[in-house]
């Protein structure tokens, strides 16, 4: 089987072969149909994220070893179970949740893996979907896609579980105007997510015209121009006074700023992206104006389920998606880099 993995961290990622392994214990064994390339891998490739202030996070340090296949937004068709492996058989179609944790702590036997300590994600910790085969190490992570094809059911295991569940933190979705920061894959899915979970209107901020354009397209209530001076002042004049939700879905020091500068009192600014960076704020104002500062990142099993659920009841939110062959990763992934990529775009390993 083919593998593209991250060998030297910086590098492009290099093709590797190596024979397709039998799934052993309760291990199911996929044909990789559909492998969405996400931001984040482009720091998985670099091997660090940036902290701000020269500072940089080491992804070697948090258990990262290489080699490793990337790709964590996976459907496959199910070729082989291991002998224990239960509910599933051959010839299903399945998302894979990649957020996978030990297995044994408190959070895991909770279905909360993603705050594992000792997490072996698919495509981060452990080889993921930019392969034709993909061992995932329990049927627990497997999702029915129902009739869903399988290129744009693929980023709901990232982009859609994270944006969902940074969603649900939000109490006043369906009452107050939701900021969302960003508008790229992540942000056209936090998007039709918002409007399916009955969002009242969100207001999308983005420093790209194109990707504004396409905000606009989706449905976003009004588009502002992230890099104007006055953006803060314009989303606290649109919402009467200040944002009770901005979801940042880029999460750099200039994002942040617009972002928890355009609170009200009562607001909650959460961060999502990893783009990088610091913010400096003030401490008084967060207790006398009641502001919530939170982090959002993947989601719950249960979440997962739910999200599955929401999608068959009402359709894939409209997130445009275009295919390349598994071939053409490290030319993705440069595009992605240059941020010239409208939604998503996504690997077909099996065409
Ligand atoms: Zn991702
Ligand atoms: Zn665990």
């Amino acid at each position: 089987m083919r593998m593209f993995q991250v060998c030297v961290c910086g590098e492009p990622l290099q093709l590797n072969e190596q024979p397709t392994p039998q799934p052993a214990g309760t291990e199911v064994l996929l044909k990789v149909l559909a492998a969405g390339v996400c931001h984040s891998d482009l720091h998985l490739a670099d091997g660090y994220f940036d902290l701000g202030g020269g500072k940089r996070m080491s992804l070697a340090d948090r258990g990262m070893k290489l080699p490793v296949t990337l790709g964590h937004e996976n459907v496959g068709e199910v070729v082989a179970v291991g002998p224990d492996a239960k509910g599933i058989k051959v010839g299903d179609r399945r998302l894979a949740d990649p957020w996978i944790g030990c297995g044994t702590c408190a959070p895991c036997r909770r279905g909360e893996d993603f705050l594992c300590r000792a997490m072996r994600s698919l495509g981060v910790f452990s080889n993921g979907g930019y392969a034709d085969y993909l061992i995932v190490p329990h049927p627990r992570y497997l999702f029915d896609i129902g009739d869903l094809p399988p290129e744009r059911a693929a980023p709901l295991a990232c982009s859609g579980i994270t944006t969902y569940s940074a969603l649900k933190k939000v109490a006043t979705l369906k009452s107050e105007p939701t900021v969302i920061i960003g508008a790229g894959g992540l942000g056209l899915m936090c998007l039709g997510l918002h409007r399916k979970l009955g969002g009242h209107s969100a207001i999308v901020v983005d420093i790209d015209p194109v990707k504004r354009d396409a905000a606009k397209q989706a449905g976003a209530a009004v588009v502002i121009d992230g890099t104007a001076s006055d953006a803060s002042q314009q989303i606290i004049d649109l919402t009467n006074g200040g944002a009770w939700a901005v979801i940042d879905l880029v999460g750099s020091s200039a994002s942040a700023r617009v972002g928890y500068d355009s609170l009200i009192k009562g607001g909650k600014y959460i961060i999502v992206g990893l783009y990088g960076g610091d913010l400096t704020v003030s401490l008084p104002p967060i207790p006398m104006r009641a502001l919530t500062i939170q982090g959002s990142y993947l989601g719950s099993l249960a979440e997962m389920a739910e999200l599955m659920e929401l999608v068959r009841r009402t359709g894939l939110p409209d997130v445009p998606v275009a295919t390349r062959p598994l071939k053409d990763v490290n030319a993705a992934m440069d595009q992605l880099r240059a941020g010239k990529i409208v939604g998503r775009v996504v690997l077909t390993p099996a065409s």
